[in-house]
C-alpha cells in the first residue's frame, strides 16, 4: 500500500509520502520535479519488531532507554551496499527511487516506537523500579543522495530543505500520541560511533522530556521566579553584550561559545526572536539559519586539517510541558581538541557528569572567528 500525497510545506519544497515493504513511512522532500520518484518499495523485509523500554532511574528522576534490539543493525557496510545511497538493481536501499534530495524514513532499528505512553509498570521490588513501552519514534534524515558529500559542502538551499524537512517532522512527532520531545540531530564521524558513512542525521520523538531540557527548564522556571526575566533571553543579550564569545551572526541568528562550555569547541546558535521550536521559525528565520549554520560548521572544520567528529543537536521545548520561557537553539560540538587528538569522557565526565574542558570558550571564539569566513554573508564581530 503506498500513498502519494504531494503537500507545500514551503514555496520551494514538495512532500511526497510512501511506505516501505515492511510498512515503514518514507517522505521525499523535494527541492524540484523528479520524473523518476518512486513510491514502492520492491523489497521482501520482515515486519519491524521493536520493543525497547524506558526505565526509571529514581535516584537522578530520569529516564534510561533499554533498546536490546539494536544490537543487530547494519554496521559499516560497503559503500556499495549502503543502505541509503538511491537504490539500484545491485543495491535495493532504504530508497526506493534512483535519486533524492532530502528523504525522511523510519528508523529499522528504532530506539522508540509505537504510540501512547503505556502504562508505567513497578518491578517486583516496588515503584522505585518502574518502567514504560519505550513508545515514540526514530527517525533517520539523509541530506543528500550523494555519499561522499560533505555536509558543508552542500548548498545553502540544500540545509534549508534540511530544517524544513526537520520541521515538518517536529510537527508531525509532536501530535503523535506519547511523544513529548522531538529531537532532531546529526552524528558525524566515525570517532562519534557513527555506523554509516553517507551523510544524515535522525530525529528521536522521545516518550519524556530529556534530562538536559527539564534541568533548564527546571532553571528557567526558577530565574523567572526570582528576576521576571527569560533566562534564555537574558543569556543570549548577556553573550551579545559581552562579545568575547561570539563566533558569527546574521540578522536573525546569533552564533557563540557558551561561558562555561564543556567541549573543547562547542557552538550554541539562538534565533534573536524567542522561538520554542523549529515550527515556530517563519520563512527568513530558516533561510538564516540554513546560512549561519553552514558558516559555523565550515568555520569548526577549517579549525582542524584532520576530519571533524561532530554532533549537532537541535533543543526544543517539550511538547506538552509548561515551559514558556525554552527558546530554540542549536548546540554543535566536536569532541577534537586538537590535530590528531581527540576528547574522551573519562572519569569525571563519565562517572560524575562534571567536565573538564581543555581550551577556554574565549579562546575557542577566537579561533572559529580567525578562520576565513567559509560563507559569505556571515560576519564574526571583529568583522563588524
Ligand atoms: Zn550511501
Amino acid at each position: 500500500m503506498t500513498t502519494s500525497s504531494p503537500a507545500s510545506p514551503s514555496a520551494t519544497v514538495t512532500k511526497f509520502m510512501a511506505q516501505m515493504a515492511d510498512g515503514r513511512e518514507l517522505i521525499y522532500f523535494d527541492e524540484t520535479h523528479h520524473e523518476d520518484r518512486v513510491l514502492i518499495d520492491p523489497r521482501d523485509l520482515p515486519e519491524v519488531v521493536p520493543g525497547s523500554q524506558v526505565r526509571y532511574d529514581a535516584l537522578l528522576g530520569e529516564w534510561v532507554a533499554m533498546a536490546g534490539h539494536r544490537q543487530t543493525r547494519i554496521y559499516h557496510p560497503p559503500a556499495n551496499a549502503c543502505p541509503l545511497c538511491p537504490s539500484t538493481d545491485r543495491n535495493p536501499s532504504e530508497i526506493p527511487s534512483p535519486s533524492y534530495d532530502v528523504v525522511v524514513f523510519e528508523n529499522r532499528f528504532p530506539s522508540f516506537s509505537g504510540t501512547g505512553q503505556g502504562a508505567a509498570v513497578n518491578g517486583p521490588a516496588g515503584w522505585l523500579f518502574q518502567s514504560r513501552p519505550g513508545s515514540g519514534r526514530c527517525e533517520v534524515v539523509c541530506f543528500t543522495s550523494d555519499h561522499n558529500a560533505l555536509l558543508s559542502a552542500l548548498p545553502q538551499s540544500r540545509m534549508r530543505t534540511v530544517i524544513e524537512a526537520w520541521a515538518d517532522r517536529t510537527a508531525a512527532l509532536s501530535a503523535q500520541d506519547g511523544v513529548e520531545q522531538v529531537f532532531c540531530f546529526e552524528n558525524r564521524g566515525v570517532e562519534i560511533g557513527v555506523t554509516l558513512a553517507h551523510p544524515h542525521g535522525q530525529i528521536y520523538g522521545y516518550p519524556f522530556a530529556a534530562p538536559k531540557t527539564a534541568a533548564a527548564i527546571r532553571s528557567a522556571r526558577e530565574y523567572r521566579a526570582r528576576t521576571g526575566g527569560n533566562l534564555f533571553g537574558d543569556v543570549l543579550a548577556g553573550e551579545i553584550a559581552d562579545g568575547s564569545r561570539i563566533v558569527a551572526e546574521n540578522e536573525h541568528w546569533v552564533a557563540f561559545v557558551p561561558f562555561a562550555a564543556r567541549w573543547p569547541v562547542e557552538v550554541h546558535l539562538y534565533p534573536r526572536i524567542q522561538a520554542r521550536d523549529l515550527t515556530e521559525l517563519d520563512s527568513i528565520a530558516r533561510d538564516a539559519l540554513a546560512a549561519l549554520y553552514l558558516d559555523v560548521i565550515g568555520r569548526m572544520e577549517g579549525m582542524f586539517s584532520d576530519s571533524l567528529p561532530a554532533i549537532t543537536g537541535v533543543h526544543q521545548a517539550p511538547v506538552h510541558a509548561d515551559a514558556q520561557d525554552y527558546w530554540l537553539h542549536l548546540e554543535v560540538l566536536t569532541i577534537r581538541r586538537a590535530e590528531g587528538k581527540i576528547k574522551y569522557l573519562a572519569g569525571s565526565e563519565s562517572a560524575m557528569g562534571a567536565f573538564v574542558n581543555d581550551i577556554t570558550p574565549e579562546v575557542a571564539a577566537r579561533r572559529l572567528r580567525d578562520v576565513a569566513a567559509p560563507r559569505p554573508g556571515n560576519a564574526g564581530p571583529d568583522a563588524r
